[in-house]
């Protein structure tokens, strides 16, 4: 009798053990086959291996090595029905309201093939050339169009980037129109301007190899006019300066005076 109870009570320990937030559920498996992995849903596919390759997938992260050909689609189908349980948790009849009814595709397809497309495409191909002119003088581009999203509310971010680039006699050079695709191509994704700005300068580092790069970012951040909360506040600027930017004042202000010139 008090065997069979103390056996009873083992029992029932075990089973509030398992239903114990605190206590880890068994680790899941690393490894999985191509079959597997087939049955998965396409956002847990390119997750899988994203976590196998260890890379980071932030939402300003670029992913497009991970995401295998046609799964953007599988992407945007379940994107679109995830949007789908939001209009409902939202009380939204999205059944009878004619407006709302095809809200959850047409967001699903605005995020992966347009506002957010610089996170799932790859980096647009552009040719470097030698620089054959040897130039060195201090080179401006902008004001370049900048359209984003705050990845704190997912609201629209729109701007001007201006970069300064201080060739030397090494660097490649790319040409003007390069710059707003990379550009482009960093600011489509939910960001966070600090981040966005330091993006931009490591791709065009990376690139182009000048002596010297400066770049100004000023955006106006809808979360901040959309919620209402702090209009006045609602422009932000940024910027970037390395190499001869940093060492050398005289670079510096001649950038920004040139900036403030082309601003009107
Ligand atoms: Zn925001």
């Amino acid at each position: 009798m008090a065997l069979r109870r103390r056996t009873g009570r083992a029992a029932a320990t075990m089973r509030a053990m398992a239903l114990d937030p605190d206590i880890p559920a068994a680790a899941p498996r690393l490894l999985r086959t191509e079959e597997e992995l087939a049955r998965l849903p396409a956002s847990e596919r390119v997750r899988y291996r994203l976590v196998q390759a260890q890379q980071r997938f932030h939402a300003n992260d670029n992913i497009a090595a991970y995401v295998h050909a046609g799964e953007l689609d599988e992407i945007k189908a379940e994107v679109a029905a995830k949007l789908h349980e939001v209009l409902h948790a939202l009380v939204i009849d999205t059944e009878s309201d004619h407006n709302t009814q095809e809200t959850a595709q047409r967001v699903a397809r605005m995020y992966v093939d347009e506002v957010f497309r610089g996170r799932y495409q790859a980096m647009p191909s552009v040719t470097e050339f030698p620089n054959a002119e040897r130039l060195n003088e201090l080179m401006i581009v902008g004001p370049i169009r900048v359209r984003s999203a705050c990845s704190h509310h997912m609201c629209p971010i729109f701007g001007k980037v201006w970069i300064g680039i201080l060739p030397n006699e090494h660097s490649n050079l790319i040409g003007l129109s390069k710059y707003a695709r990379i550009t482009d191509w960093i600011m489509s994704r939910p960001q966070i301007q600090e981040e966005a700005v330091t993006m931009l300068a490591n791709e065009l580092q990376r690139r182009v190899r000048p002596d010297g790069l400066a770049i100004v970012m000023e955006a106006d951040h809808f979360c901040m006019h959309w919620r209402g909360v702090k209009d006045h506040e609602s422009a932000m600027v940024n910027s970037v300066m390395r190499g001869a930017f940093l060492k050398d004042a005289n670079l510096r202000r001649e950038f920004l005076a040139l900036l403030a010139r082309r601003k009107d």
